[in-house]
């Protein structure tokens, strides 16, 4: 039987950045030669093209799949699943959570969170359902060095392994990886002594990509209530045959304004890059047993005062007229009730001091 290979992809940080650059070449270090890892280094992830030879290859990839970049882990999936690279949530534990008093695992506890099938929201029921397959983010921003990360891919490769052991046992075999790197852009590429059309050079994968702005919907918190189309003036969402919203043009979207994730009910929307970690992407929500009014990072009662001047200004920018509060300015659905002051208080003030 041949050893089950877990392949891992390094998402480069943008730019030169000596010290980032480091990290990943330390994590490709420890992990390079190591027969249970199939190692890849792509660009930074969201800002790649349909057609950039990285996007293919990730969506080459089949089975279990671990991502390490330079962004929220939730972004991460997201931006990957707008990519076409669709899979379960694989939870991670880079960062230990605290004991639970009640003895339940955090880590199942949030993936049956992510994952349960029984209450699908709305958005996703319009959508096919995820590939069996488990995909791992890991922020690098997370550990200053490569050890915490070579553990938890490691501990990961388990996990990943003991599953596709039971998949063989049940004769549901997991996908092999469809992939191969070639040396040069001169090797043919093969694959199983067969000529292999998704290979592709270490230089093809990481040719730099222009930088791109745009909106990430997470599919497991919209009630494709359609808001963000309304609200966007600029044509950047649309809905499927089937009524699902989705973000179309791309990069239609305004460079460096979040507006529409100010005005989302289910703060579903995530722009990777923005200041405010809520916005791009960290896990707020999902903090145990801690109940936040969400909406107050987002600007509070303020959010769709805000979200309408941010609006205008790229309006007025673009050459054409402010609308204000006049359009698409949607009736907010009920909140939750908000947390008492001071647990509220002390999230707001860990996700100051974590803004980079
Ligand atoms: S506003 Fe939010 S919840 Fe509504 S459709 Fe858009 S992303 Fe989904
Ligand atoms: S940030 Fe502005 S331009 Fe971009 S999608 Fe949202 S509303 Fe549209």
């Amino acid at each position: 039987m041949s050893r089950f290979r877990l392949t891992v992809v390094i998402s480069q940080a943008q730019g030169k950045h000596p010290q980032r650059r480091a990290l990943e070449e330390a994590i490709v270090t420890a992990l390079f030669g190591d027969p249970r890892f199939e190692v890849s280094v792509i660009p930074h992830l969201y800002d790649l093209e349909a057609d950039h030879p990285a996007r293919l290859f990730l969506q080459s990839i089949r089975g279990d799949l671990v991502v390490l970049g330079w962004l929220y882990p939730r972004a991460i999936f997201w931006v990957l699943d707008r990519d076409g690279v669709r899979g379960l949530w694989g939870e991670t534990r880079l960062k230990l959570p605290e004991p639970a008093e009640t003895g339940e695992s955090p880590a199942a506890t949030s993936a049956e969170s992510q994952n349960s099938n029984s209450e699908l929201p709305p958005a996703d029921k319009l959508r096919p359902p995820p590939p069996d397959r488990y995909i791992y983010c890991l922020d690098l921003r997370d550990a200053e060095q490569a050890e915490p990360f070579v553990a938890e891919i490691q501990r990961i490769y388990k996990e990943a392994a003991a599953r596709a052991a039971q998949q063989q046992a049940t004769k549901q075999p997991l996908l092999a990886v469809g992939l191969r790197i070639r040396p040069s852009q001169n090797d043919a590429g093969e694959a199983n002594g067969q000529p292999d059309a998704l290979a592709f050079s270490a230089e093809e994968l990481l040719r730099p990509p222009n930088r791109r702005w745009y909106p990430v919907i997470d599919y497991s918190r919209c009630t494709n209530c359609l808001e963000c189309l309304n609200f966007c003036l600029f044509g950047v969402y649309s809905v499927t045959a089937d009524g699902l919203i989705y973000v179309n043009h791309q990069d239609e979207c305004r460079k460096g304004c979040p507006a529409c994730s100010r005005v989302c009910p289910e703060h579903a929307i995530i722009f990777p890059e923005y200041k405010s970690p809520a916005i791009a992407g960290a896990n707020v929500g999902g903090i145990d047993g801690l109940k936040i009014d969400l909406s107050k990072l987002f600007g509070g009662a303020d959010a769709l005062k805000i979200a309408a001047a941010e609006r205008d200004r790229e309006l007025v920018a673009a050459g054409r007229q402010a609308v204000g509060m006049t359009v698409g300015i949607p009736k907010r659905q009920a909140h939750k009730p908000p947390a008492p002051k001071d647990e509220l208080d002390k999230l707001l003030d860990q996700l100051d001091a974590a803004e980079l």
